[in-house]
This record gives C-alpha cells, sequence and structure tokens, in this order.
C-alpha cells in the first residue's frame, strides 16, 4: 500500500463513521455509487468434489455444485445483464459495479478458463469497474495469482479468502478441510500484488470463546488483509448445520453478544482494513436460524450505537504485529492434492491429520 492509498483508507475517519466502510471506501474511489452483482459460473469446489474432500463446509449448500453446472460462459453474460438491469432498477443512477463470483470456489478450474471468465465479466459492459472473485487457499497457485495481478492492472480485482477463524477446533467442526497455515500460505503470496484481499469471518462457532474470537482478529490484523466481511453463524435449509440447530444441538449466538462481538473484533483490527460486511444473512424462507440477522439495518444501527457508547471505532484496541509474530511455520504446498493426502474421512466428515494423526 502507498502512503496516499493508506491516507486514503483513513478519509473515514473525517466521516463520522465508526468503521472503514465498504460503500463509502468504494464512492471515495470511484466517485459514485458501486453495487455488486452477483454471479454463479457453474465452479464446483475440492471440499465437495472428492479432490480434497465431499460433503463441504457443514454451512455451505453446496448440494447444487456439480460438474454438470460447470462454466457456462453465455450464463455468465446474462447473468450480468440481468444483475445490472436489476440493480438499476432499484437503486436508479449507479455509477458502476462489480463482477461478484460468489458461490462455490471460484478459482478452482484451469487458469485459461478462469481467464476467458474474467475477461468476459470485465468486458461485458463499460460500467463493470471491477471483480470480487470467492475462494478457498488452496485454490490460489501462482498462475491463478499472476492473472488477478495482471488484471488489477486496469481494474479493481479482490480475491476473497475464507478463513473464518484461526482454530483448528472451529475448521474442523465445519468441516473446512484445510488448516489455518494453508490461509498464511495463501495470504504470503498474495500480499502486494496490486489485488485485494478480503477475508470471511465467521463469528458464533460452537466452542468458541470470546478469548478465542479476538484471537483470530488479531491474526487477521497480523496477516494485513485490506478488506474483512464478518459474518454471525447462520443455518440454512438442507445444511449439515440447518439440521444440527433444527434438533436443538447448535444454539447460535444471541444478537447482543453478537454486536458487543463485533464491536470487540473491529476495535482489534487496523483503521486502514475496509468492513465490507458486519454480518451475514439469508432469504427468510431459506433461513433456519437466527432470524434477527435479517433486519440488518437495525443491527447496523446497534452496532454504530455501541461504537458511540463507549467512544471507540474501528482501530482503537489495534496493536502493531511485531516482527518476530510473523515467524509461523508454513506449509511447503498448498493445493487441493497436498491437502488431501493429510485427510482421513470418517463416515461422510473429512478429519485433518496433523504429523500423520487424525485429530
Ligand atoms: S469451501 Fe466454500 S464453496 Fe466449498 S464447501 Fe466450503 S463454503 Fe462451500
Amino acid at each position: 500500500m502507498t502512503i496516499s492509498e493508506s491516507d486514503d483508507r483513513l478519509a473515514w475517519q473525517q466521516e463520522q463513521l465508526h468503521y472503514n466502510t465498504f460503500g463509502a471506501s468504494l464512492r471515495r474511489r470511484f466517485g459514485g455509487r458501486v453495487q455488486r452483482v452477483s454471479i454463479d459460473a457453474g465452479f464446483t469446489c475440492p471440499n465437495v468434489d472428492g479432490a480434497v474432500a465431499r460433503g463441504g463446509c457443514n454451512f455451505c449448500d453446496n448440494q447444487s455444485f456439480s460438474p454438470s453446472r460447470r462454466v457456462r460462459l453465455k450464463r455468465v453474460g446474462q447473468q450480468l445483464q440481468d444483475g445490472i438491469e436489476s440493480v438499476r432498477r432499484r437503486y436508479g443512477n449507479v455509477h458502476g459495479f462489480l463482477a461478484y463470483f460468489q458461490p462455490a470456489t471460484n478459482t478452482y478450474a484451469p487458469v485459461e478458463q478462469l481467464q476467458e471468465i474474467f475477461r468476459l465479466a470485465l468486458d461485458w459492459d463499460s460500467d463493470i469497474l471491477g471483480l470480487a472473485i470467492g475462494t478457498r487457499p488452496d485454490c490460489v497457485p501462482e498462475s491463478v495469482l499472476q492473472l488477478a495481478e495482471s488484471l488489477a492492472v486496469e481494474h479493481y480485482v479482490s480475491l476473497e479468502y475464507g478463513m473464518q477463524t484461526m482454530h483448528q477446533p472451529g475448521l474442523d467442526w465445519m468441516n473446512r478441510a484445510h488448516t489455518h497455515d494453508h490461509l498464511v500460505n495463501a495470504i504470503d503470496r498474495s500480499r502486494g500484488r496490486g489485488f485485494e484481499c478480503c477475508v470471511h469471518i465467521i463469528l458464533g462457532i460452537p466452542g468458541e470463546t470470546h478469548d478465542m474470537m479476538m484471537q483470530t482478529a488479531d491474526e487477521v490484523a497480523r496477516l494485513g488483509f485490506d478488506a474483512i466481511k464478518l459474518h454471525n453463524l447462520y443455518a440454512v435449509q438442507g445444511t449439515p448445520l440447518g439440521e444440527e440447530v433444527l434438533t436443538g444441538k447448535i444454539r447460535m449466538m444471541q444478537q447482543d453478544t453478537y454486536v458487543n462481538t463485533v464491536v470487540d473484533f473491529l476495535q482489534r483490527i487496523p483503521p486502514t482494513t475496509i468492513v465490507e460486511r458486519i454480518s451475514g444473512d439469508a432469504p427468510p424462507s431459506y433461513l433456519i436460524e437466527p432470524k434477527w440477522c435479517l433486519e440488518k439495518s437495525k443491527l447496523k444501527l446497534q452496532i454504530e450505537a455501541e461504537f458511540e457508547r463507549r467512544g471507540t471505532r474501528q482501530g482503537s484496541d489495534y496493536q502493531p504485529p511485531t516482527p518476530a509474530a510473523d515467524q509461523r511455520p508454513r506449509p511447503a504446498d498448498n493445493t487441493p492434492e497436498s491437502i488431501r493426502s493429510q485427510i482421513d474421512v470418517r463416515g461422510r466428515l473429512p478429519v485433518l491429520k496433523i504429523e500423520g494423526q487424525a485429530i
């Protein structure tokens, strides 16, 4: 990040904001309102198709990820067209759009195919200003990072990494089928290449204490992400997590606890980090629990009120990491194949092995 970019990322502090909101940062960057248009390009996921494991994350409705959905270029264009028209109908004057490759793992394909799809999206409409690409840490080989780097020369490009938590028990609980060190490896290879690195975090994972979530906040700060999406754990129909919630095995975080945890979390991350989301939800007919996340505006107001009550803002408790804290062991290889060799399967669940022992 250059000094002027860093200054720009602190501009929110002059705007009576409590944290560095995505909408305001896009307005500053592009000079007007920018909206995401969600695209399903038909990818699958190595945590679903067996390349790493089967079953996928317990919260992810991945039953529709199949090879038959794979890459249908015409449909990508049509989705963009429909999405842009729908956003224009809703918001009227929109300055530009980001094509958001959202479901599944959107870098899990040969790089030539990725290039074709991403270029198609960027060239589809002159108002498309860039790409947001959701992925896993084991699906960013050097060729993919080079592609993102080359596209970022002329466009906004953000790679969105699912980290969720830094704690292995939580990663195992949700069947992520990768370790935190795989994520560290991916970020170390991604930083400083011209595209943004965004991290997805889930708060309220069963078994995680407040201290553990704050450790994840400090790790997000240490890893130097450009942006963050915070999600409350939520359960939707047709997922293993949904089953457990319906049978009463899992209980979701209460709203007040979530508000306090978000504020504590944001206080610990750098003021330069862009906050793209502060909660997660799903369509009402599809969402099982918690229902409070459907009232996004109310939740946002509660989070702002808590900052106000405390007299704090994003970064108030941020401690720049010491160089010594950066010395973590990293896996030498970070591909689905290498992770697969570290996995046992018990029933339908992948179980990561550490030093040859299943955990
Ligand atoms: S890694 Fe992502 S796409 Fe794959 S199963 Fe998990 S949440 Fe779904």
